[in-house]
């Protein structure tokens, strides 16, 4: 065992996977960006308080904050999640509305760990700010579904709900409050917990005690008012205009506190049914006023890269990019003549590669084999005295020939294509 590890719920992201989160995040932002949306680069730690405004009742805020106290005495902690963030940067860069952002990042959480829950995990994720159109939730929940498509996942439900306005919300909140109240003795004690805080974060609970109960809780469409209730339909009726297809599920509340009308997520059906949201988000209102800007709509979501891929690998899709060279110099005259050969490949575009330490042909054409290159350009004794270079191909056909130093780049490129 080494004495350093890396801590637990954190990973090292190694080649070739490491290219496959590289063009996880190029594809979302190849999606995002054609519907206008701009990338934010927001720290990775923030002032505590600014999250702390997310709410009091999510475990995020209450139980896994990484926060400390820094040299300078500001309490502050590494971002849980960027919609935070995103708020205050509205607030103090005071952008044109609506204003589109995209980003793309690692999240901190203290979580117990396990397959798709780590303490660092990376997200990429949309919010709009200043535009409380349905048929921007339509844009917004239509572009994480195209993103999945993308991919090539096919085993993903959009789950749909809408909490309504703020006052239906707040009705809906007291009648929840009554039926887990006269049922107290059911349910599980964390949620006795959560019922104290937020009686809509006991529709979020996984146990299996508290399952009946929340199957008999009142529904929130009994309380929308006129508005929420053309706002939900003008969703639905966009989203089937689009194509995207989706599941009402009235019990999905979600963690923010500042959830309002639309909210959605994306399951991955391959996954474990305790870790199977790849992403979700909704519409809030507040959280820029709680930030101390003007009062202003807002949309977005977040999308976990880790489960994402892990339901990747279930489906057999989106595999990790090769990461692999085009070319590989085989010189045996002692190793210069292998500089100059791949200084002047890569110079030119071409991936190139060689060994060192002047081992043996036969050492050196093993590497050449695993680095994955399509040629092998080797230099001996006899190539160096007649001014060439011997082009062999590594895949398919076996005639190698030689190619004058002065053409080697156009050789190689033709050989290539
Ligand atoms: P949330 O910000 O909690 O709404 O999470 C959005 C998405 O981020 C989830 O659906 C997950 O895919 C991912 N996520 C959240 N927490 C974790 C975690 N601890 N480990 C890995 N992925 C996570």
């Amino acid at each position: 065992m080494p004495e350093f590890q890396t801590s637990p719920g954190m990973r090292d992201i190694l080649p070739p996977e490491s290219g496959r989160w590289r063009r996880f995040v190029e594809v979302f932002a190849e999606v995002v960006e054609s519907a206008g949306y701009g990338q934010i680069i927001p720290p990775l730690l923030e002032d505590l308080g600014v999250f702390q405004r997310i709410g009091d009742a999510t475990d995020v805020v209450t139980k896994e904050m990484y926060d400390f106290v820094d040299k300078g005495g500001r309490h502050v902690s590494l971002r849980p999640e960027l919609t935070a963030s995103v708020c205050r940067g509205f607030v103090q860069h005071r952008p044109l509305t609506p204003w589109k952002v995209w980003y793309a990042g690692s999240q901190f959480r203290y979580e117990k760990p396990q397959r798709g829950r780590y303490r660092q995990f990376d997200q990429v994720g949309v919010e709009v700010l200043g535009a409380d159109d349905p048929l921007l939730d339509v844009e917004v929940i239509a572009l994480g579904w195209d993103f999945y498509q993308r991919l090539g996942l096919t085993q993903v439900r959009l789950l749909l709900n809408s909490l309504g306005e703020p006052g239906d919300r707040a009705r809906y909140v007291e009648a929840l409050r009554g039926h887990f109240e006269s049922n107290l003795d059911a349910l599980s004690p964390e949620s006795r917990i959560t019922l104290a805080k937020n009686p809509l974060r006991v529709l979020d609970s996984k146990r299996e005690t508290d399952a009946p109960l929340v199957a008999a809780a009142p529904r929130i469409a009994e309380f929308y008012s006129d508005e929420a209730a053309a706002h939900f339909e003008a969703v639905q009726t966009g989203l089937r205009a689009v194509g995207v297809p989706f599941v009402i599920d009235s019990s999905l509340v979600r963690g923010l506190d500042y959830y309002r009308r639309t909210t959605f997520e994306y399951q991955g059906l391959t996954l474990d049914s305790a870790q199977n949201a790849l992403g979700g988000g909704g519409r809030y209102d507040g959280l820029v006023e709680s930030l101390g800007g003007p009062a202003t709509a807002g949309i977005g979501f977040a999308l976990g890269l880790d489960r994402t891929l892990l339901a990747c690998d279930d489906e057999g899709v989106f595999p990790a990019p090769s990461a692999g060279v085009d070319v590989f110099v085989v010189d045996t005259t002692g190793g210069s003549e292998a500089l100059d050969i791949t200084t002047a490949l890569r110079r030119a575009g071409i991936r190139a590669d060689r060994a060192y330490e002047g081992r043996s042909m036969k050492s050196q054409m093993k590497v050449a084999d695993r680095s994955g290159a399509a040629i092998a350009l080797i230099v001996g004794t006899d190539e160096l005295a007649q001014g060439v270079v011997t082009l062999r191909p590594l895949r398919g056909e076996d005639r190698q020939y030689p190619v004058p130093r002065a053409e080697l780049i156009e050789s190689v490129e033709k050989a290539l294509t």
